[in-house]
């Protein structure tokens, strides 16, 4: 398939990438299937536009399915995890990639954005094969969201988890925390709403401006961030050599660190937490799954 940005709409369409060449058992896995590269939005932290170019470039649904043929074939792998920043934005197009999932009788899982689900798609996807669905929620807080370029109703991101629970769909809820105009009292807010969506599993990732987006020259202009080369040494702690932004309303860079681990500890060691998941629990793995969580945050 084509690089980065490059290549047009109608290259990414046709092709189905030749799975029988890949050294199987230097991959950890397989099972990874791209159903579009792109996306609609540009918010504010995101280098999807500058990976992937302005435009969304969608694959055809038939070409997916060949795909998925290939890797079933090859591996005989039946539970996919698609990757796709728009899968549920198109309601013709999930339809037709749900047909092609379903047809072929597999399971899968894929990312969205909450603003963009419905009731019809959770009971659409979960009779397609759908087991976990991964929302980019990213703060508990409007005005953060407001500032991350993501102007999400809160209820609607409620709702959009009801939806998929009803639907037995698992949900992780992924937040960013450490924007510029985060503050103890908006983490507390992140928290408690991560608490109220009874996601399956949260992600509290660090906010890491990268170079070239919007969030990196507002930060640098702020003067809390450096301008900086991606250096794995200068940044150990830090994911991919990328700086966090600093003295941000009275917190450091260790303070955030903190903050992120009280706010794993606090969502996953709760009794209602272990109380839900059980209640969910649909065998023996996600009781050694639920008990592994237990133990990690527990040390
Ligand atoms: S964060 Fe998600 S919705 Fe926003 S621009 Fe990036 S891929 Fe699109």
């Amino acid at each position: 398939m084509s690089g980065p940005g490059g290549g047009g709409g109608s290259e990414l369409e046709t092709v189905v990438p030749d799975r029988g060449i890949f050294e199987i058992d230097r991959y950890l896995s397989l099972d990874l299937v791209e159903t579009g590269r792109g996306c609609y939005f540009n918010c504010r932290y995101c280098s999807t536009q500058l990976i992937n170019g302005p435009k969304l470039r969608k694959r055809s649904p038939e070409k997916v399915g060949e795909e998925i043929d290939m890797i079933k074939r090859l591996y005989g792998i039946t539970h996919f995890q698609i990757w796709d920043d728009t899968f549920t934005f198109e309601k013709d197009r999930l339809r037709e990639l749900c047909v092609v999932l379903k047809k072929r009788e597999v399971t899968f899982d894929c990312n969205t954005r909450p603003d963009f689900f419905t009731e019809e798609d959770a009971m659409l996807m979960k009779d397609s094969g759908c087991r976990n669905i991964f929302f980019g929620v990213e703060s508990g807080n409007s005005e953060i969201l407001n500032y991350l370029g993501r102007p999400m109703k809160k209820e609607k991101i409620v709702n959009s988890f009801r939806y998929a629970e009803k639907y037995g769909i698992r949900t992780t809820a992924s937040f960013i925390i450490g924007s510029p105009i985060e503050t103890e009292e908006t983490l507390r807010e992140t928290l408690d709403f991560a608490k109220l969506l009874k996601a399956d599993h949260v992600l509290f990732n660090i906010l890491t401006p990268h170079k070239g987006t919007r969030i990196y020259t507002l930060s640098v202009k702020k003067q809390l961030l450096k301008p900086y080369d991606v250096d794995i040494e200068k940044f150990p702690h830090e994911p991919i050599g990328v700086p966090m932004v600093d003295n941000i309303n009275g917190l450091d860079r260790d303070d955030i660190n903190r903050w992120k681990m009280e706010m794993y500890k606090n969502y996953y060691l709760r009794l209602g937490y272990m109380s839900q998941q059980l209640r969910r629990t649909r065998s023996l793995d996600d009781i050694i799954r639920i008990f592994k969580l237990w133990r990690i945050y527990k040390r």
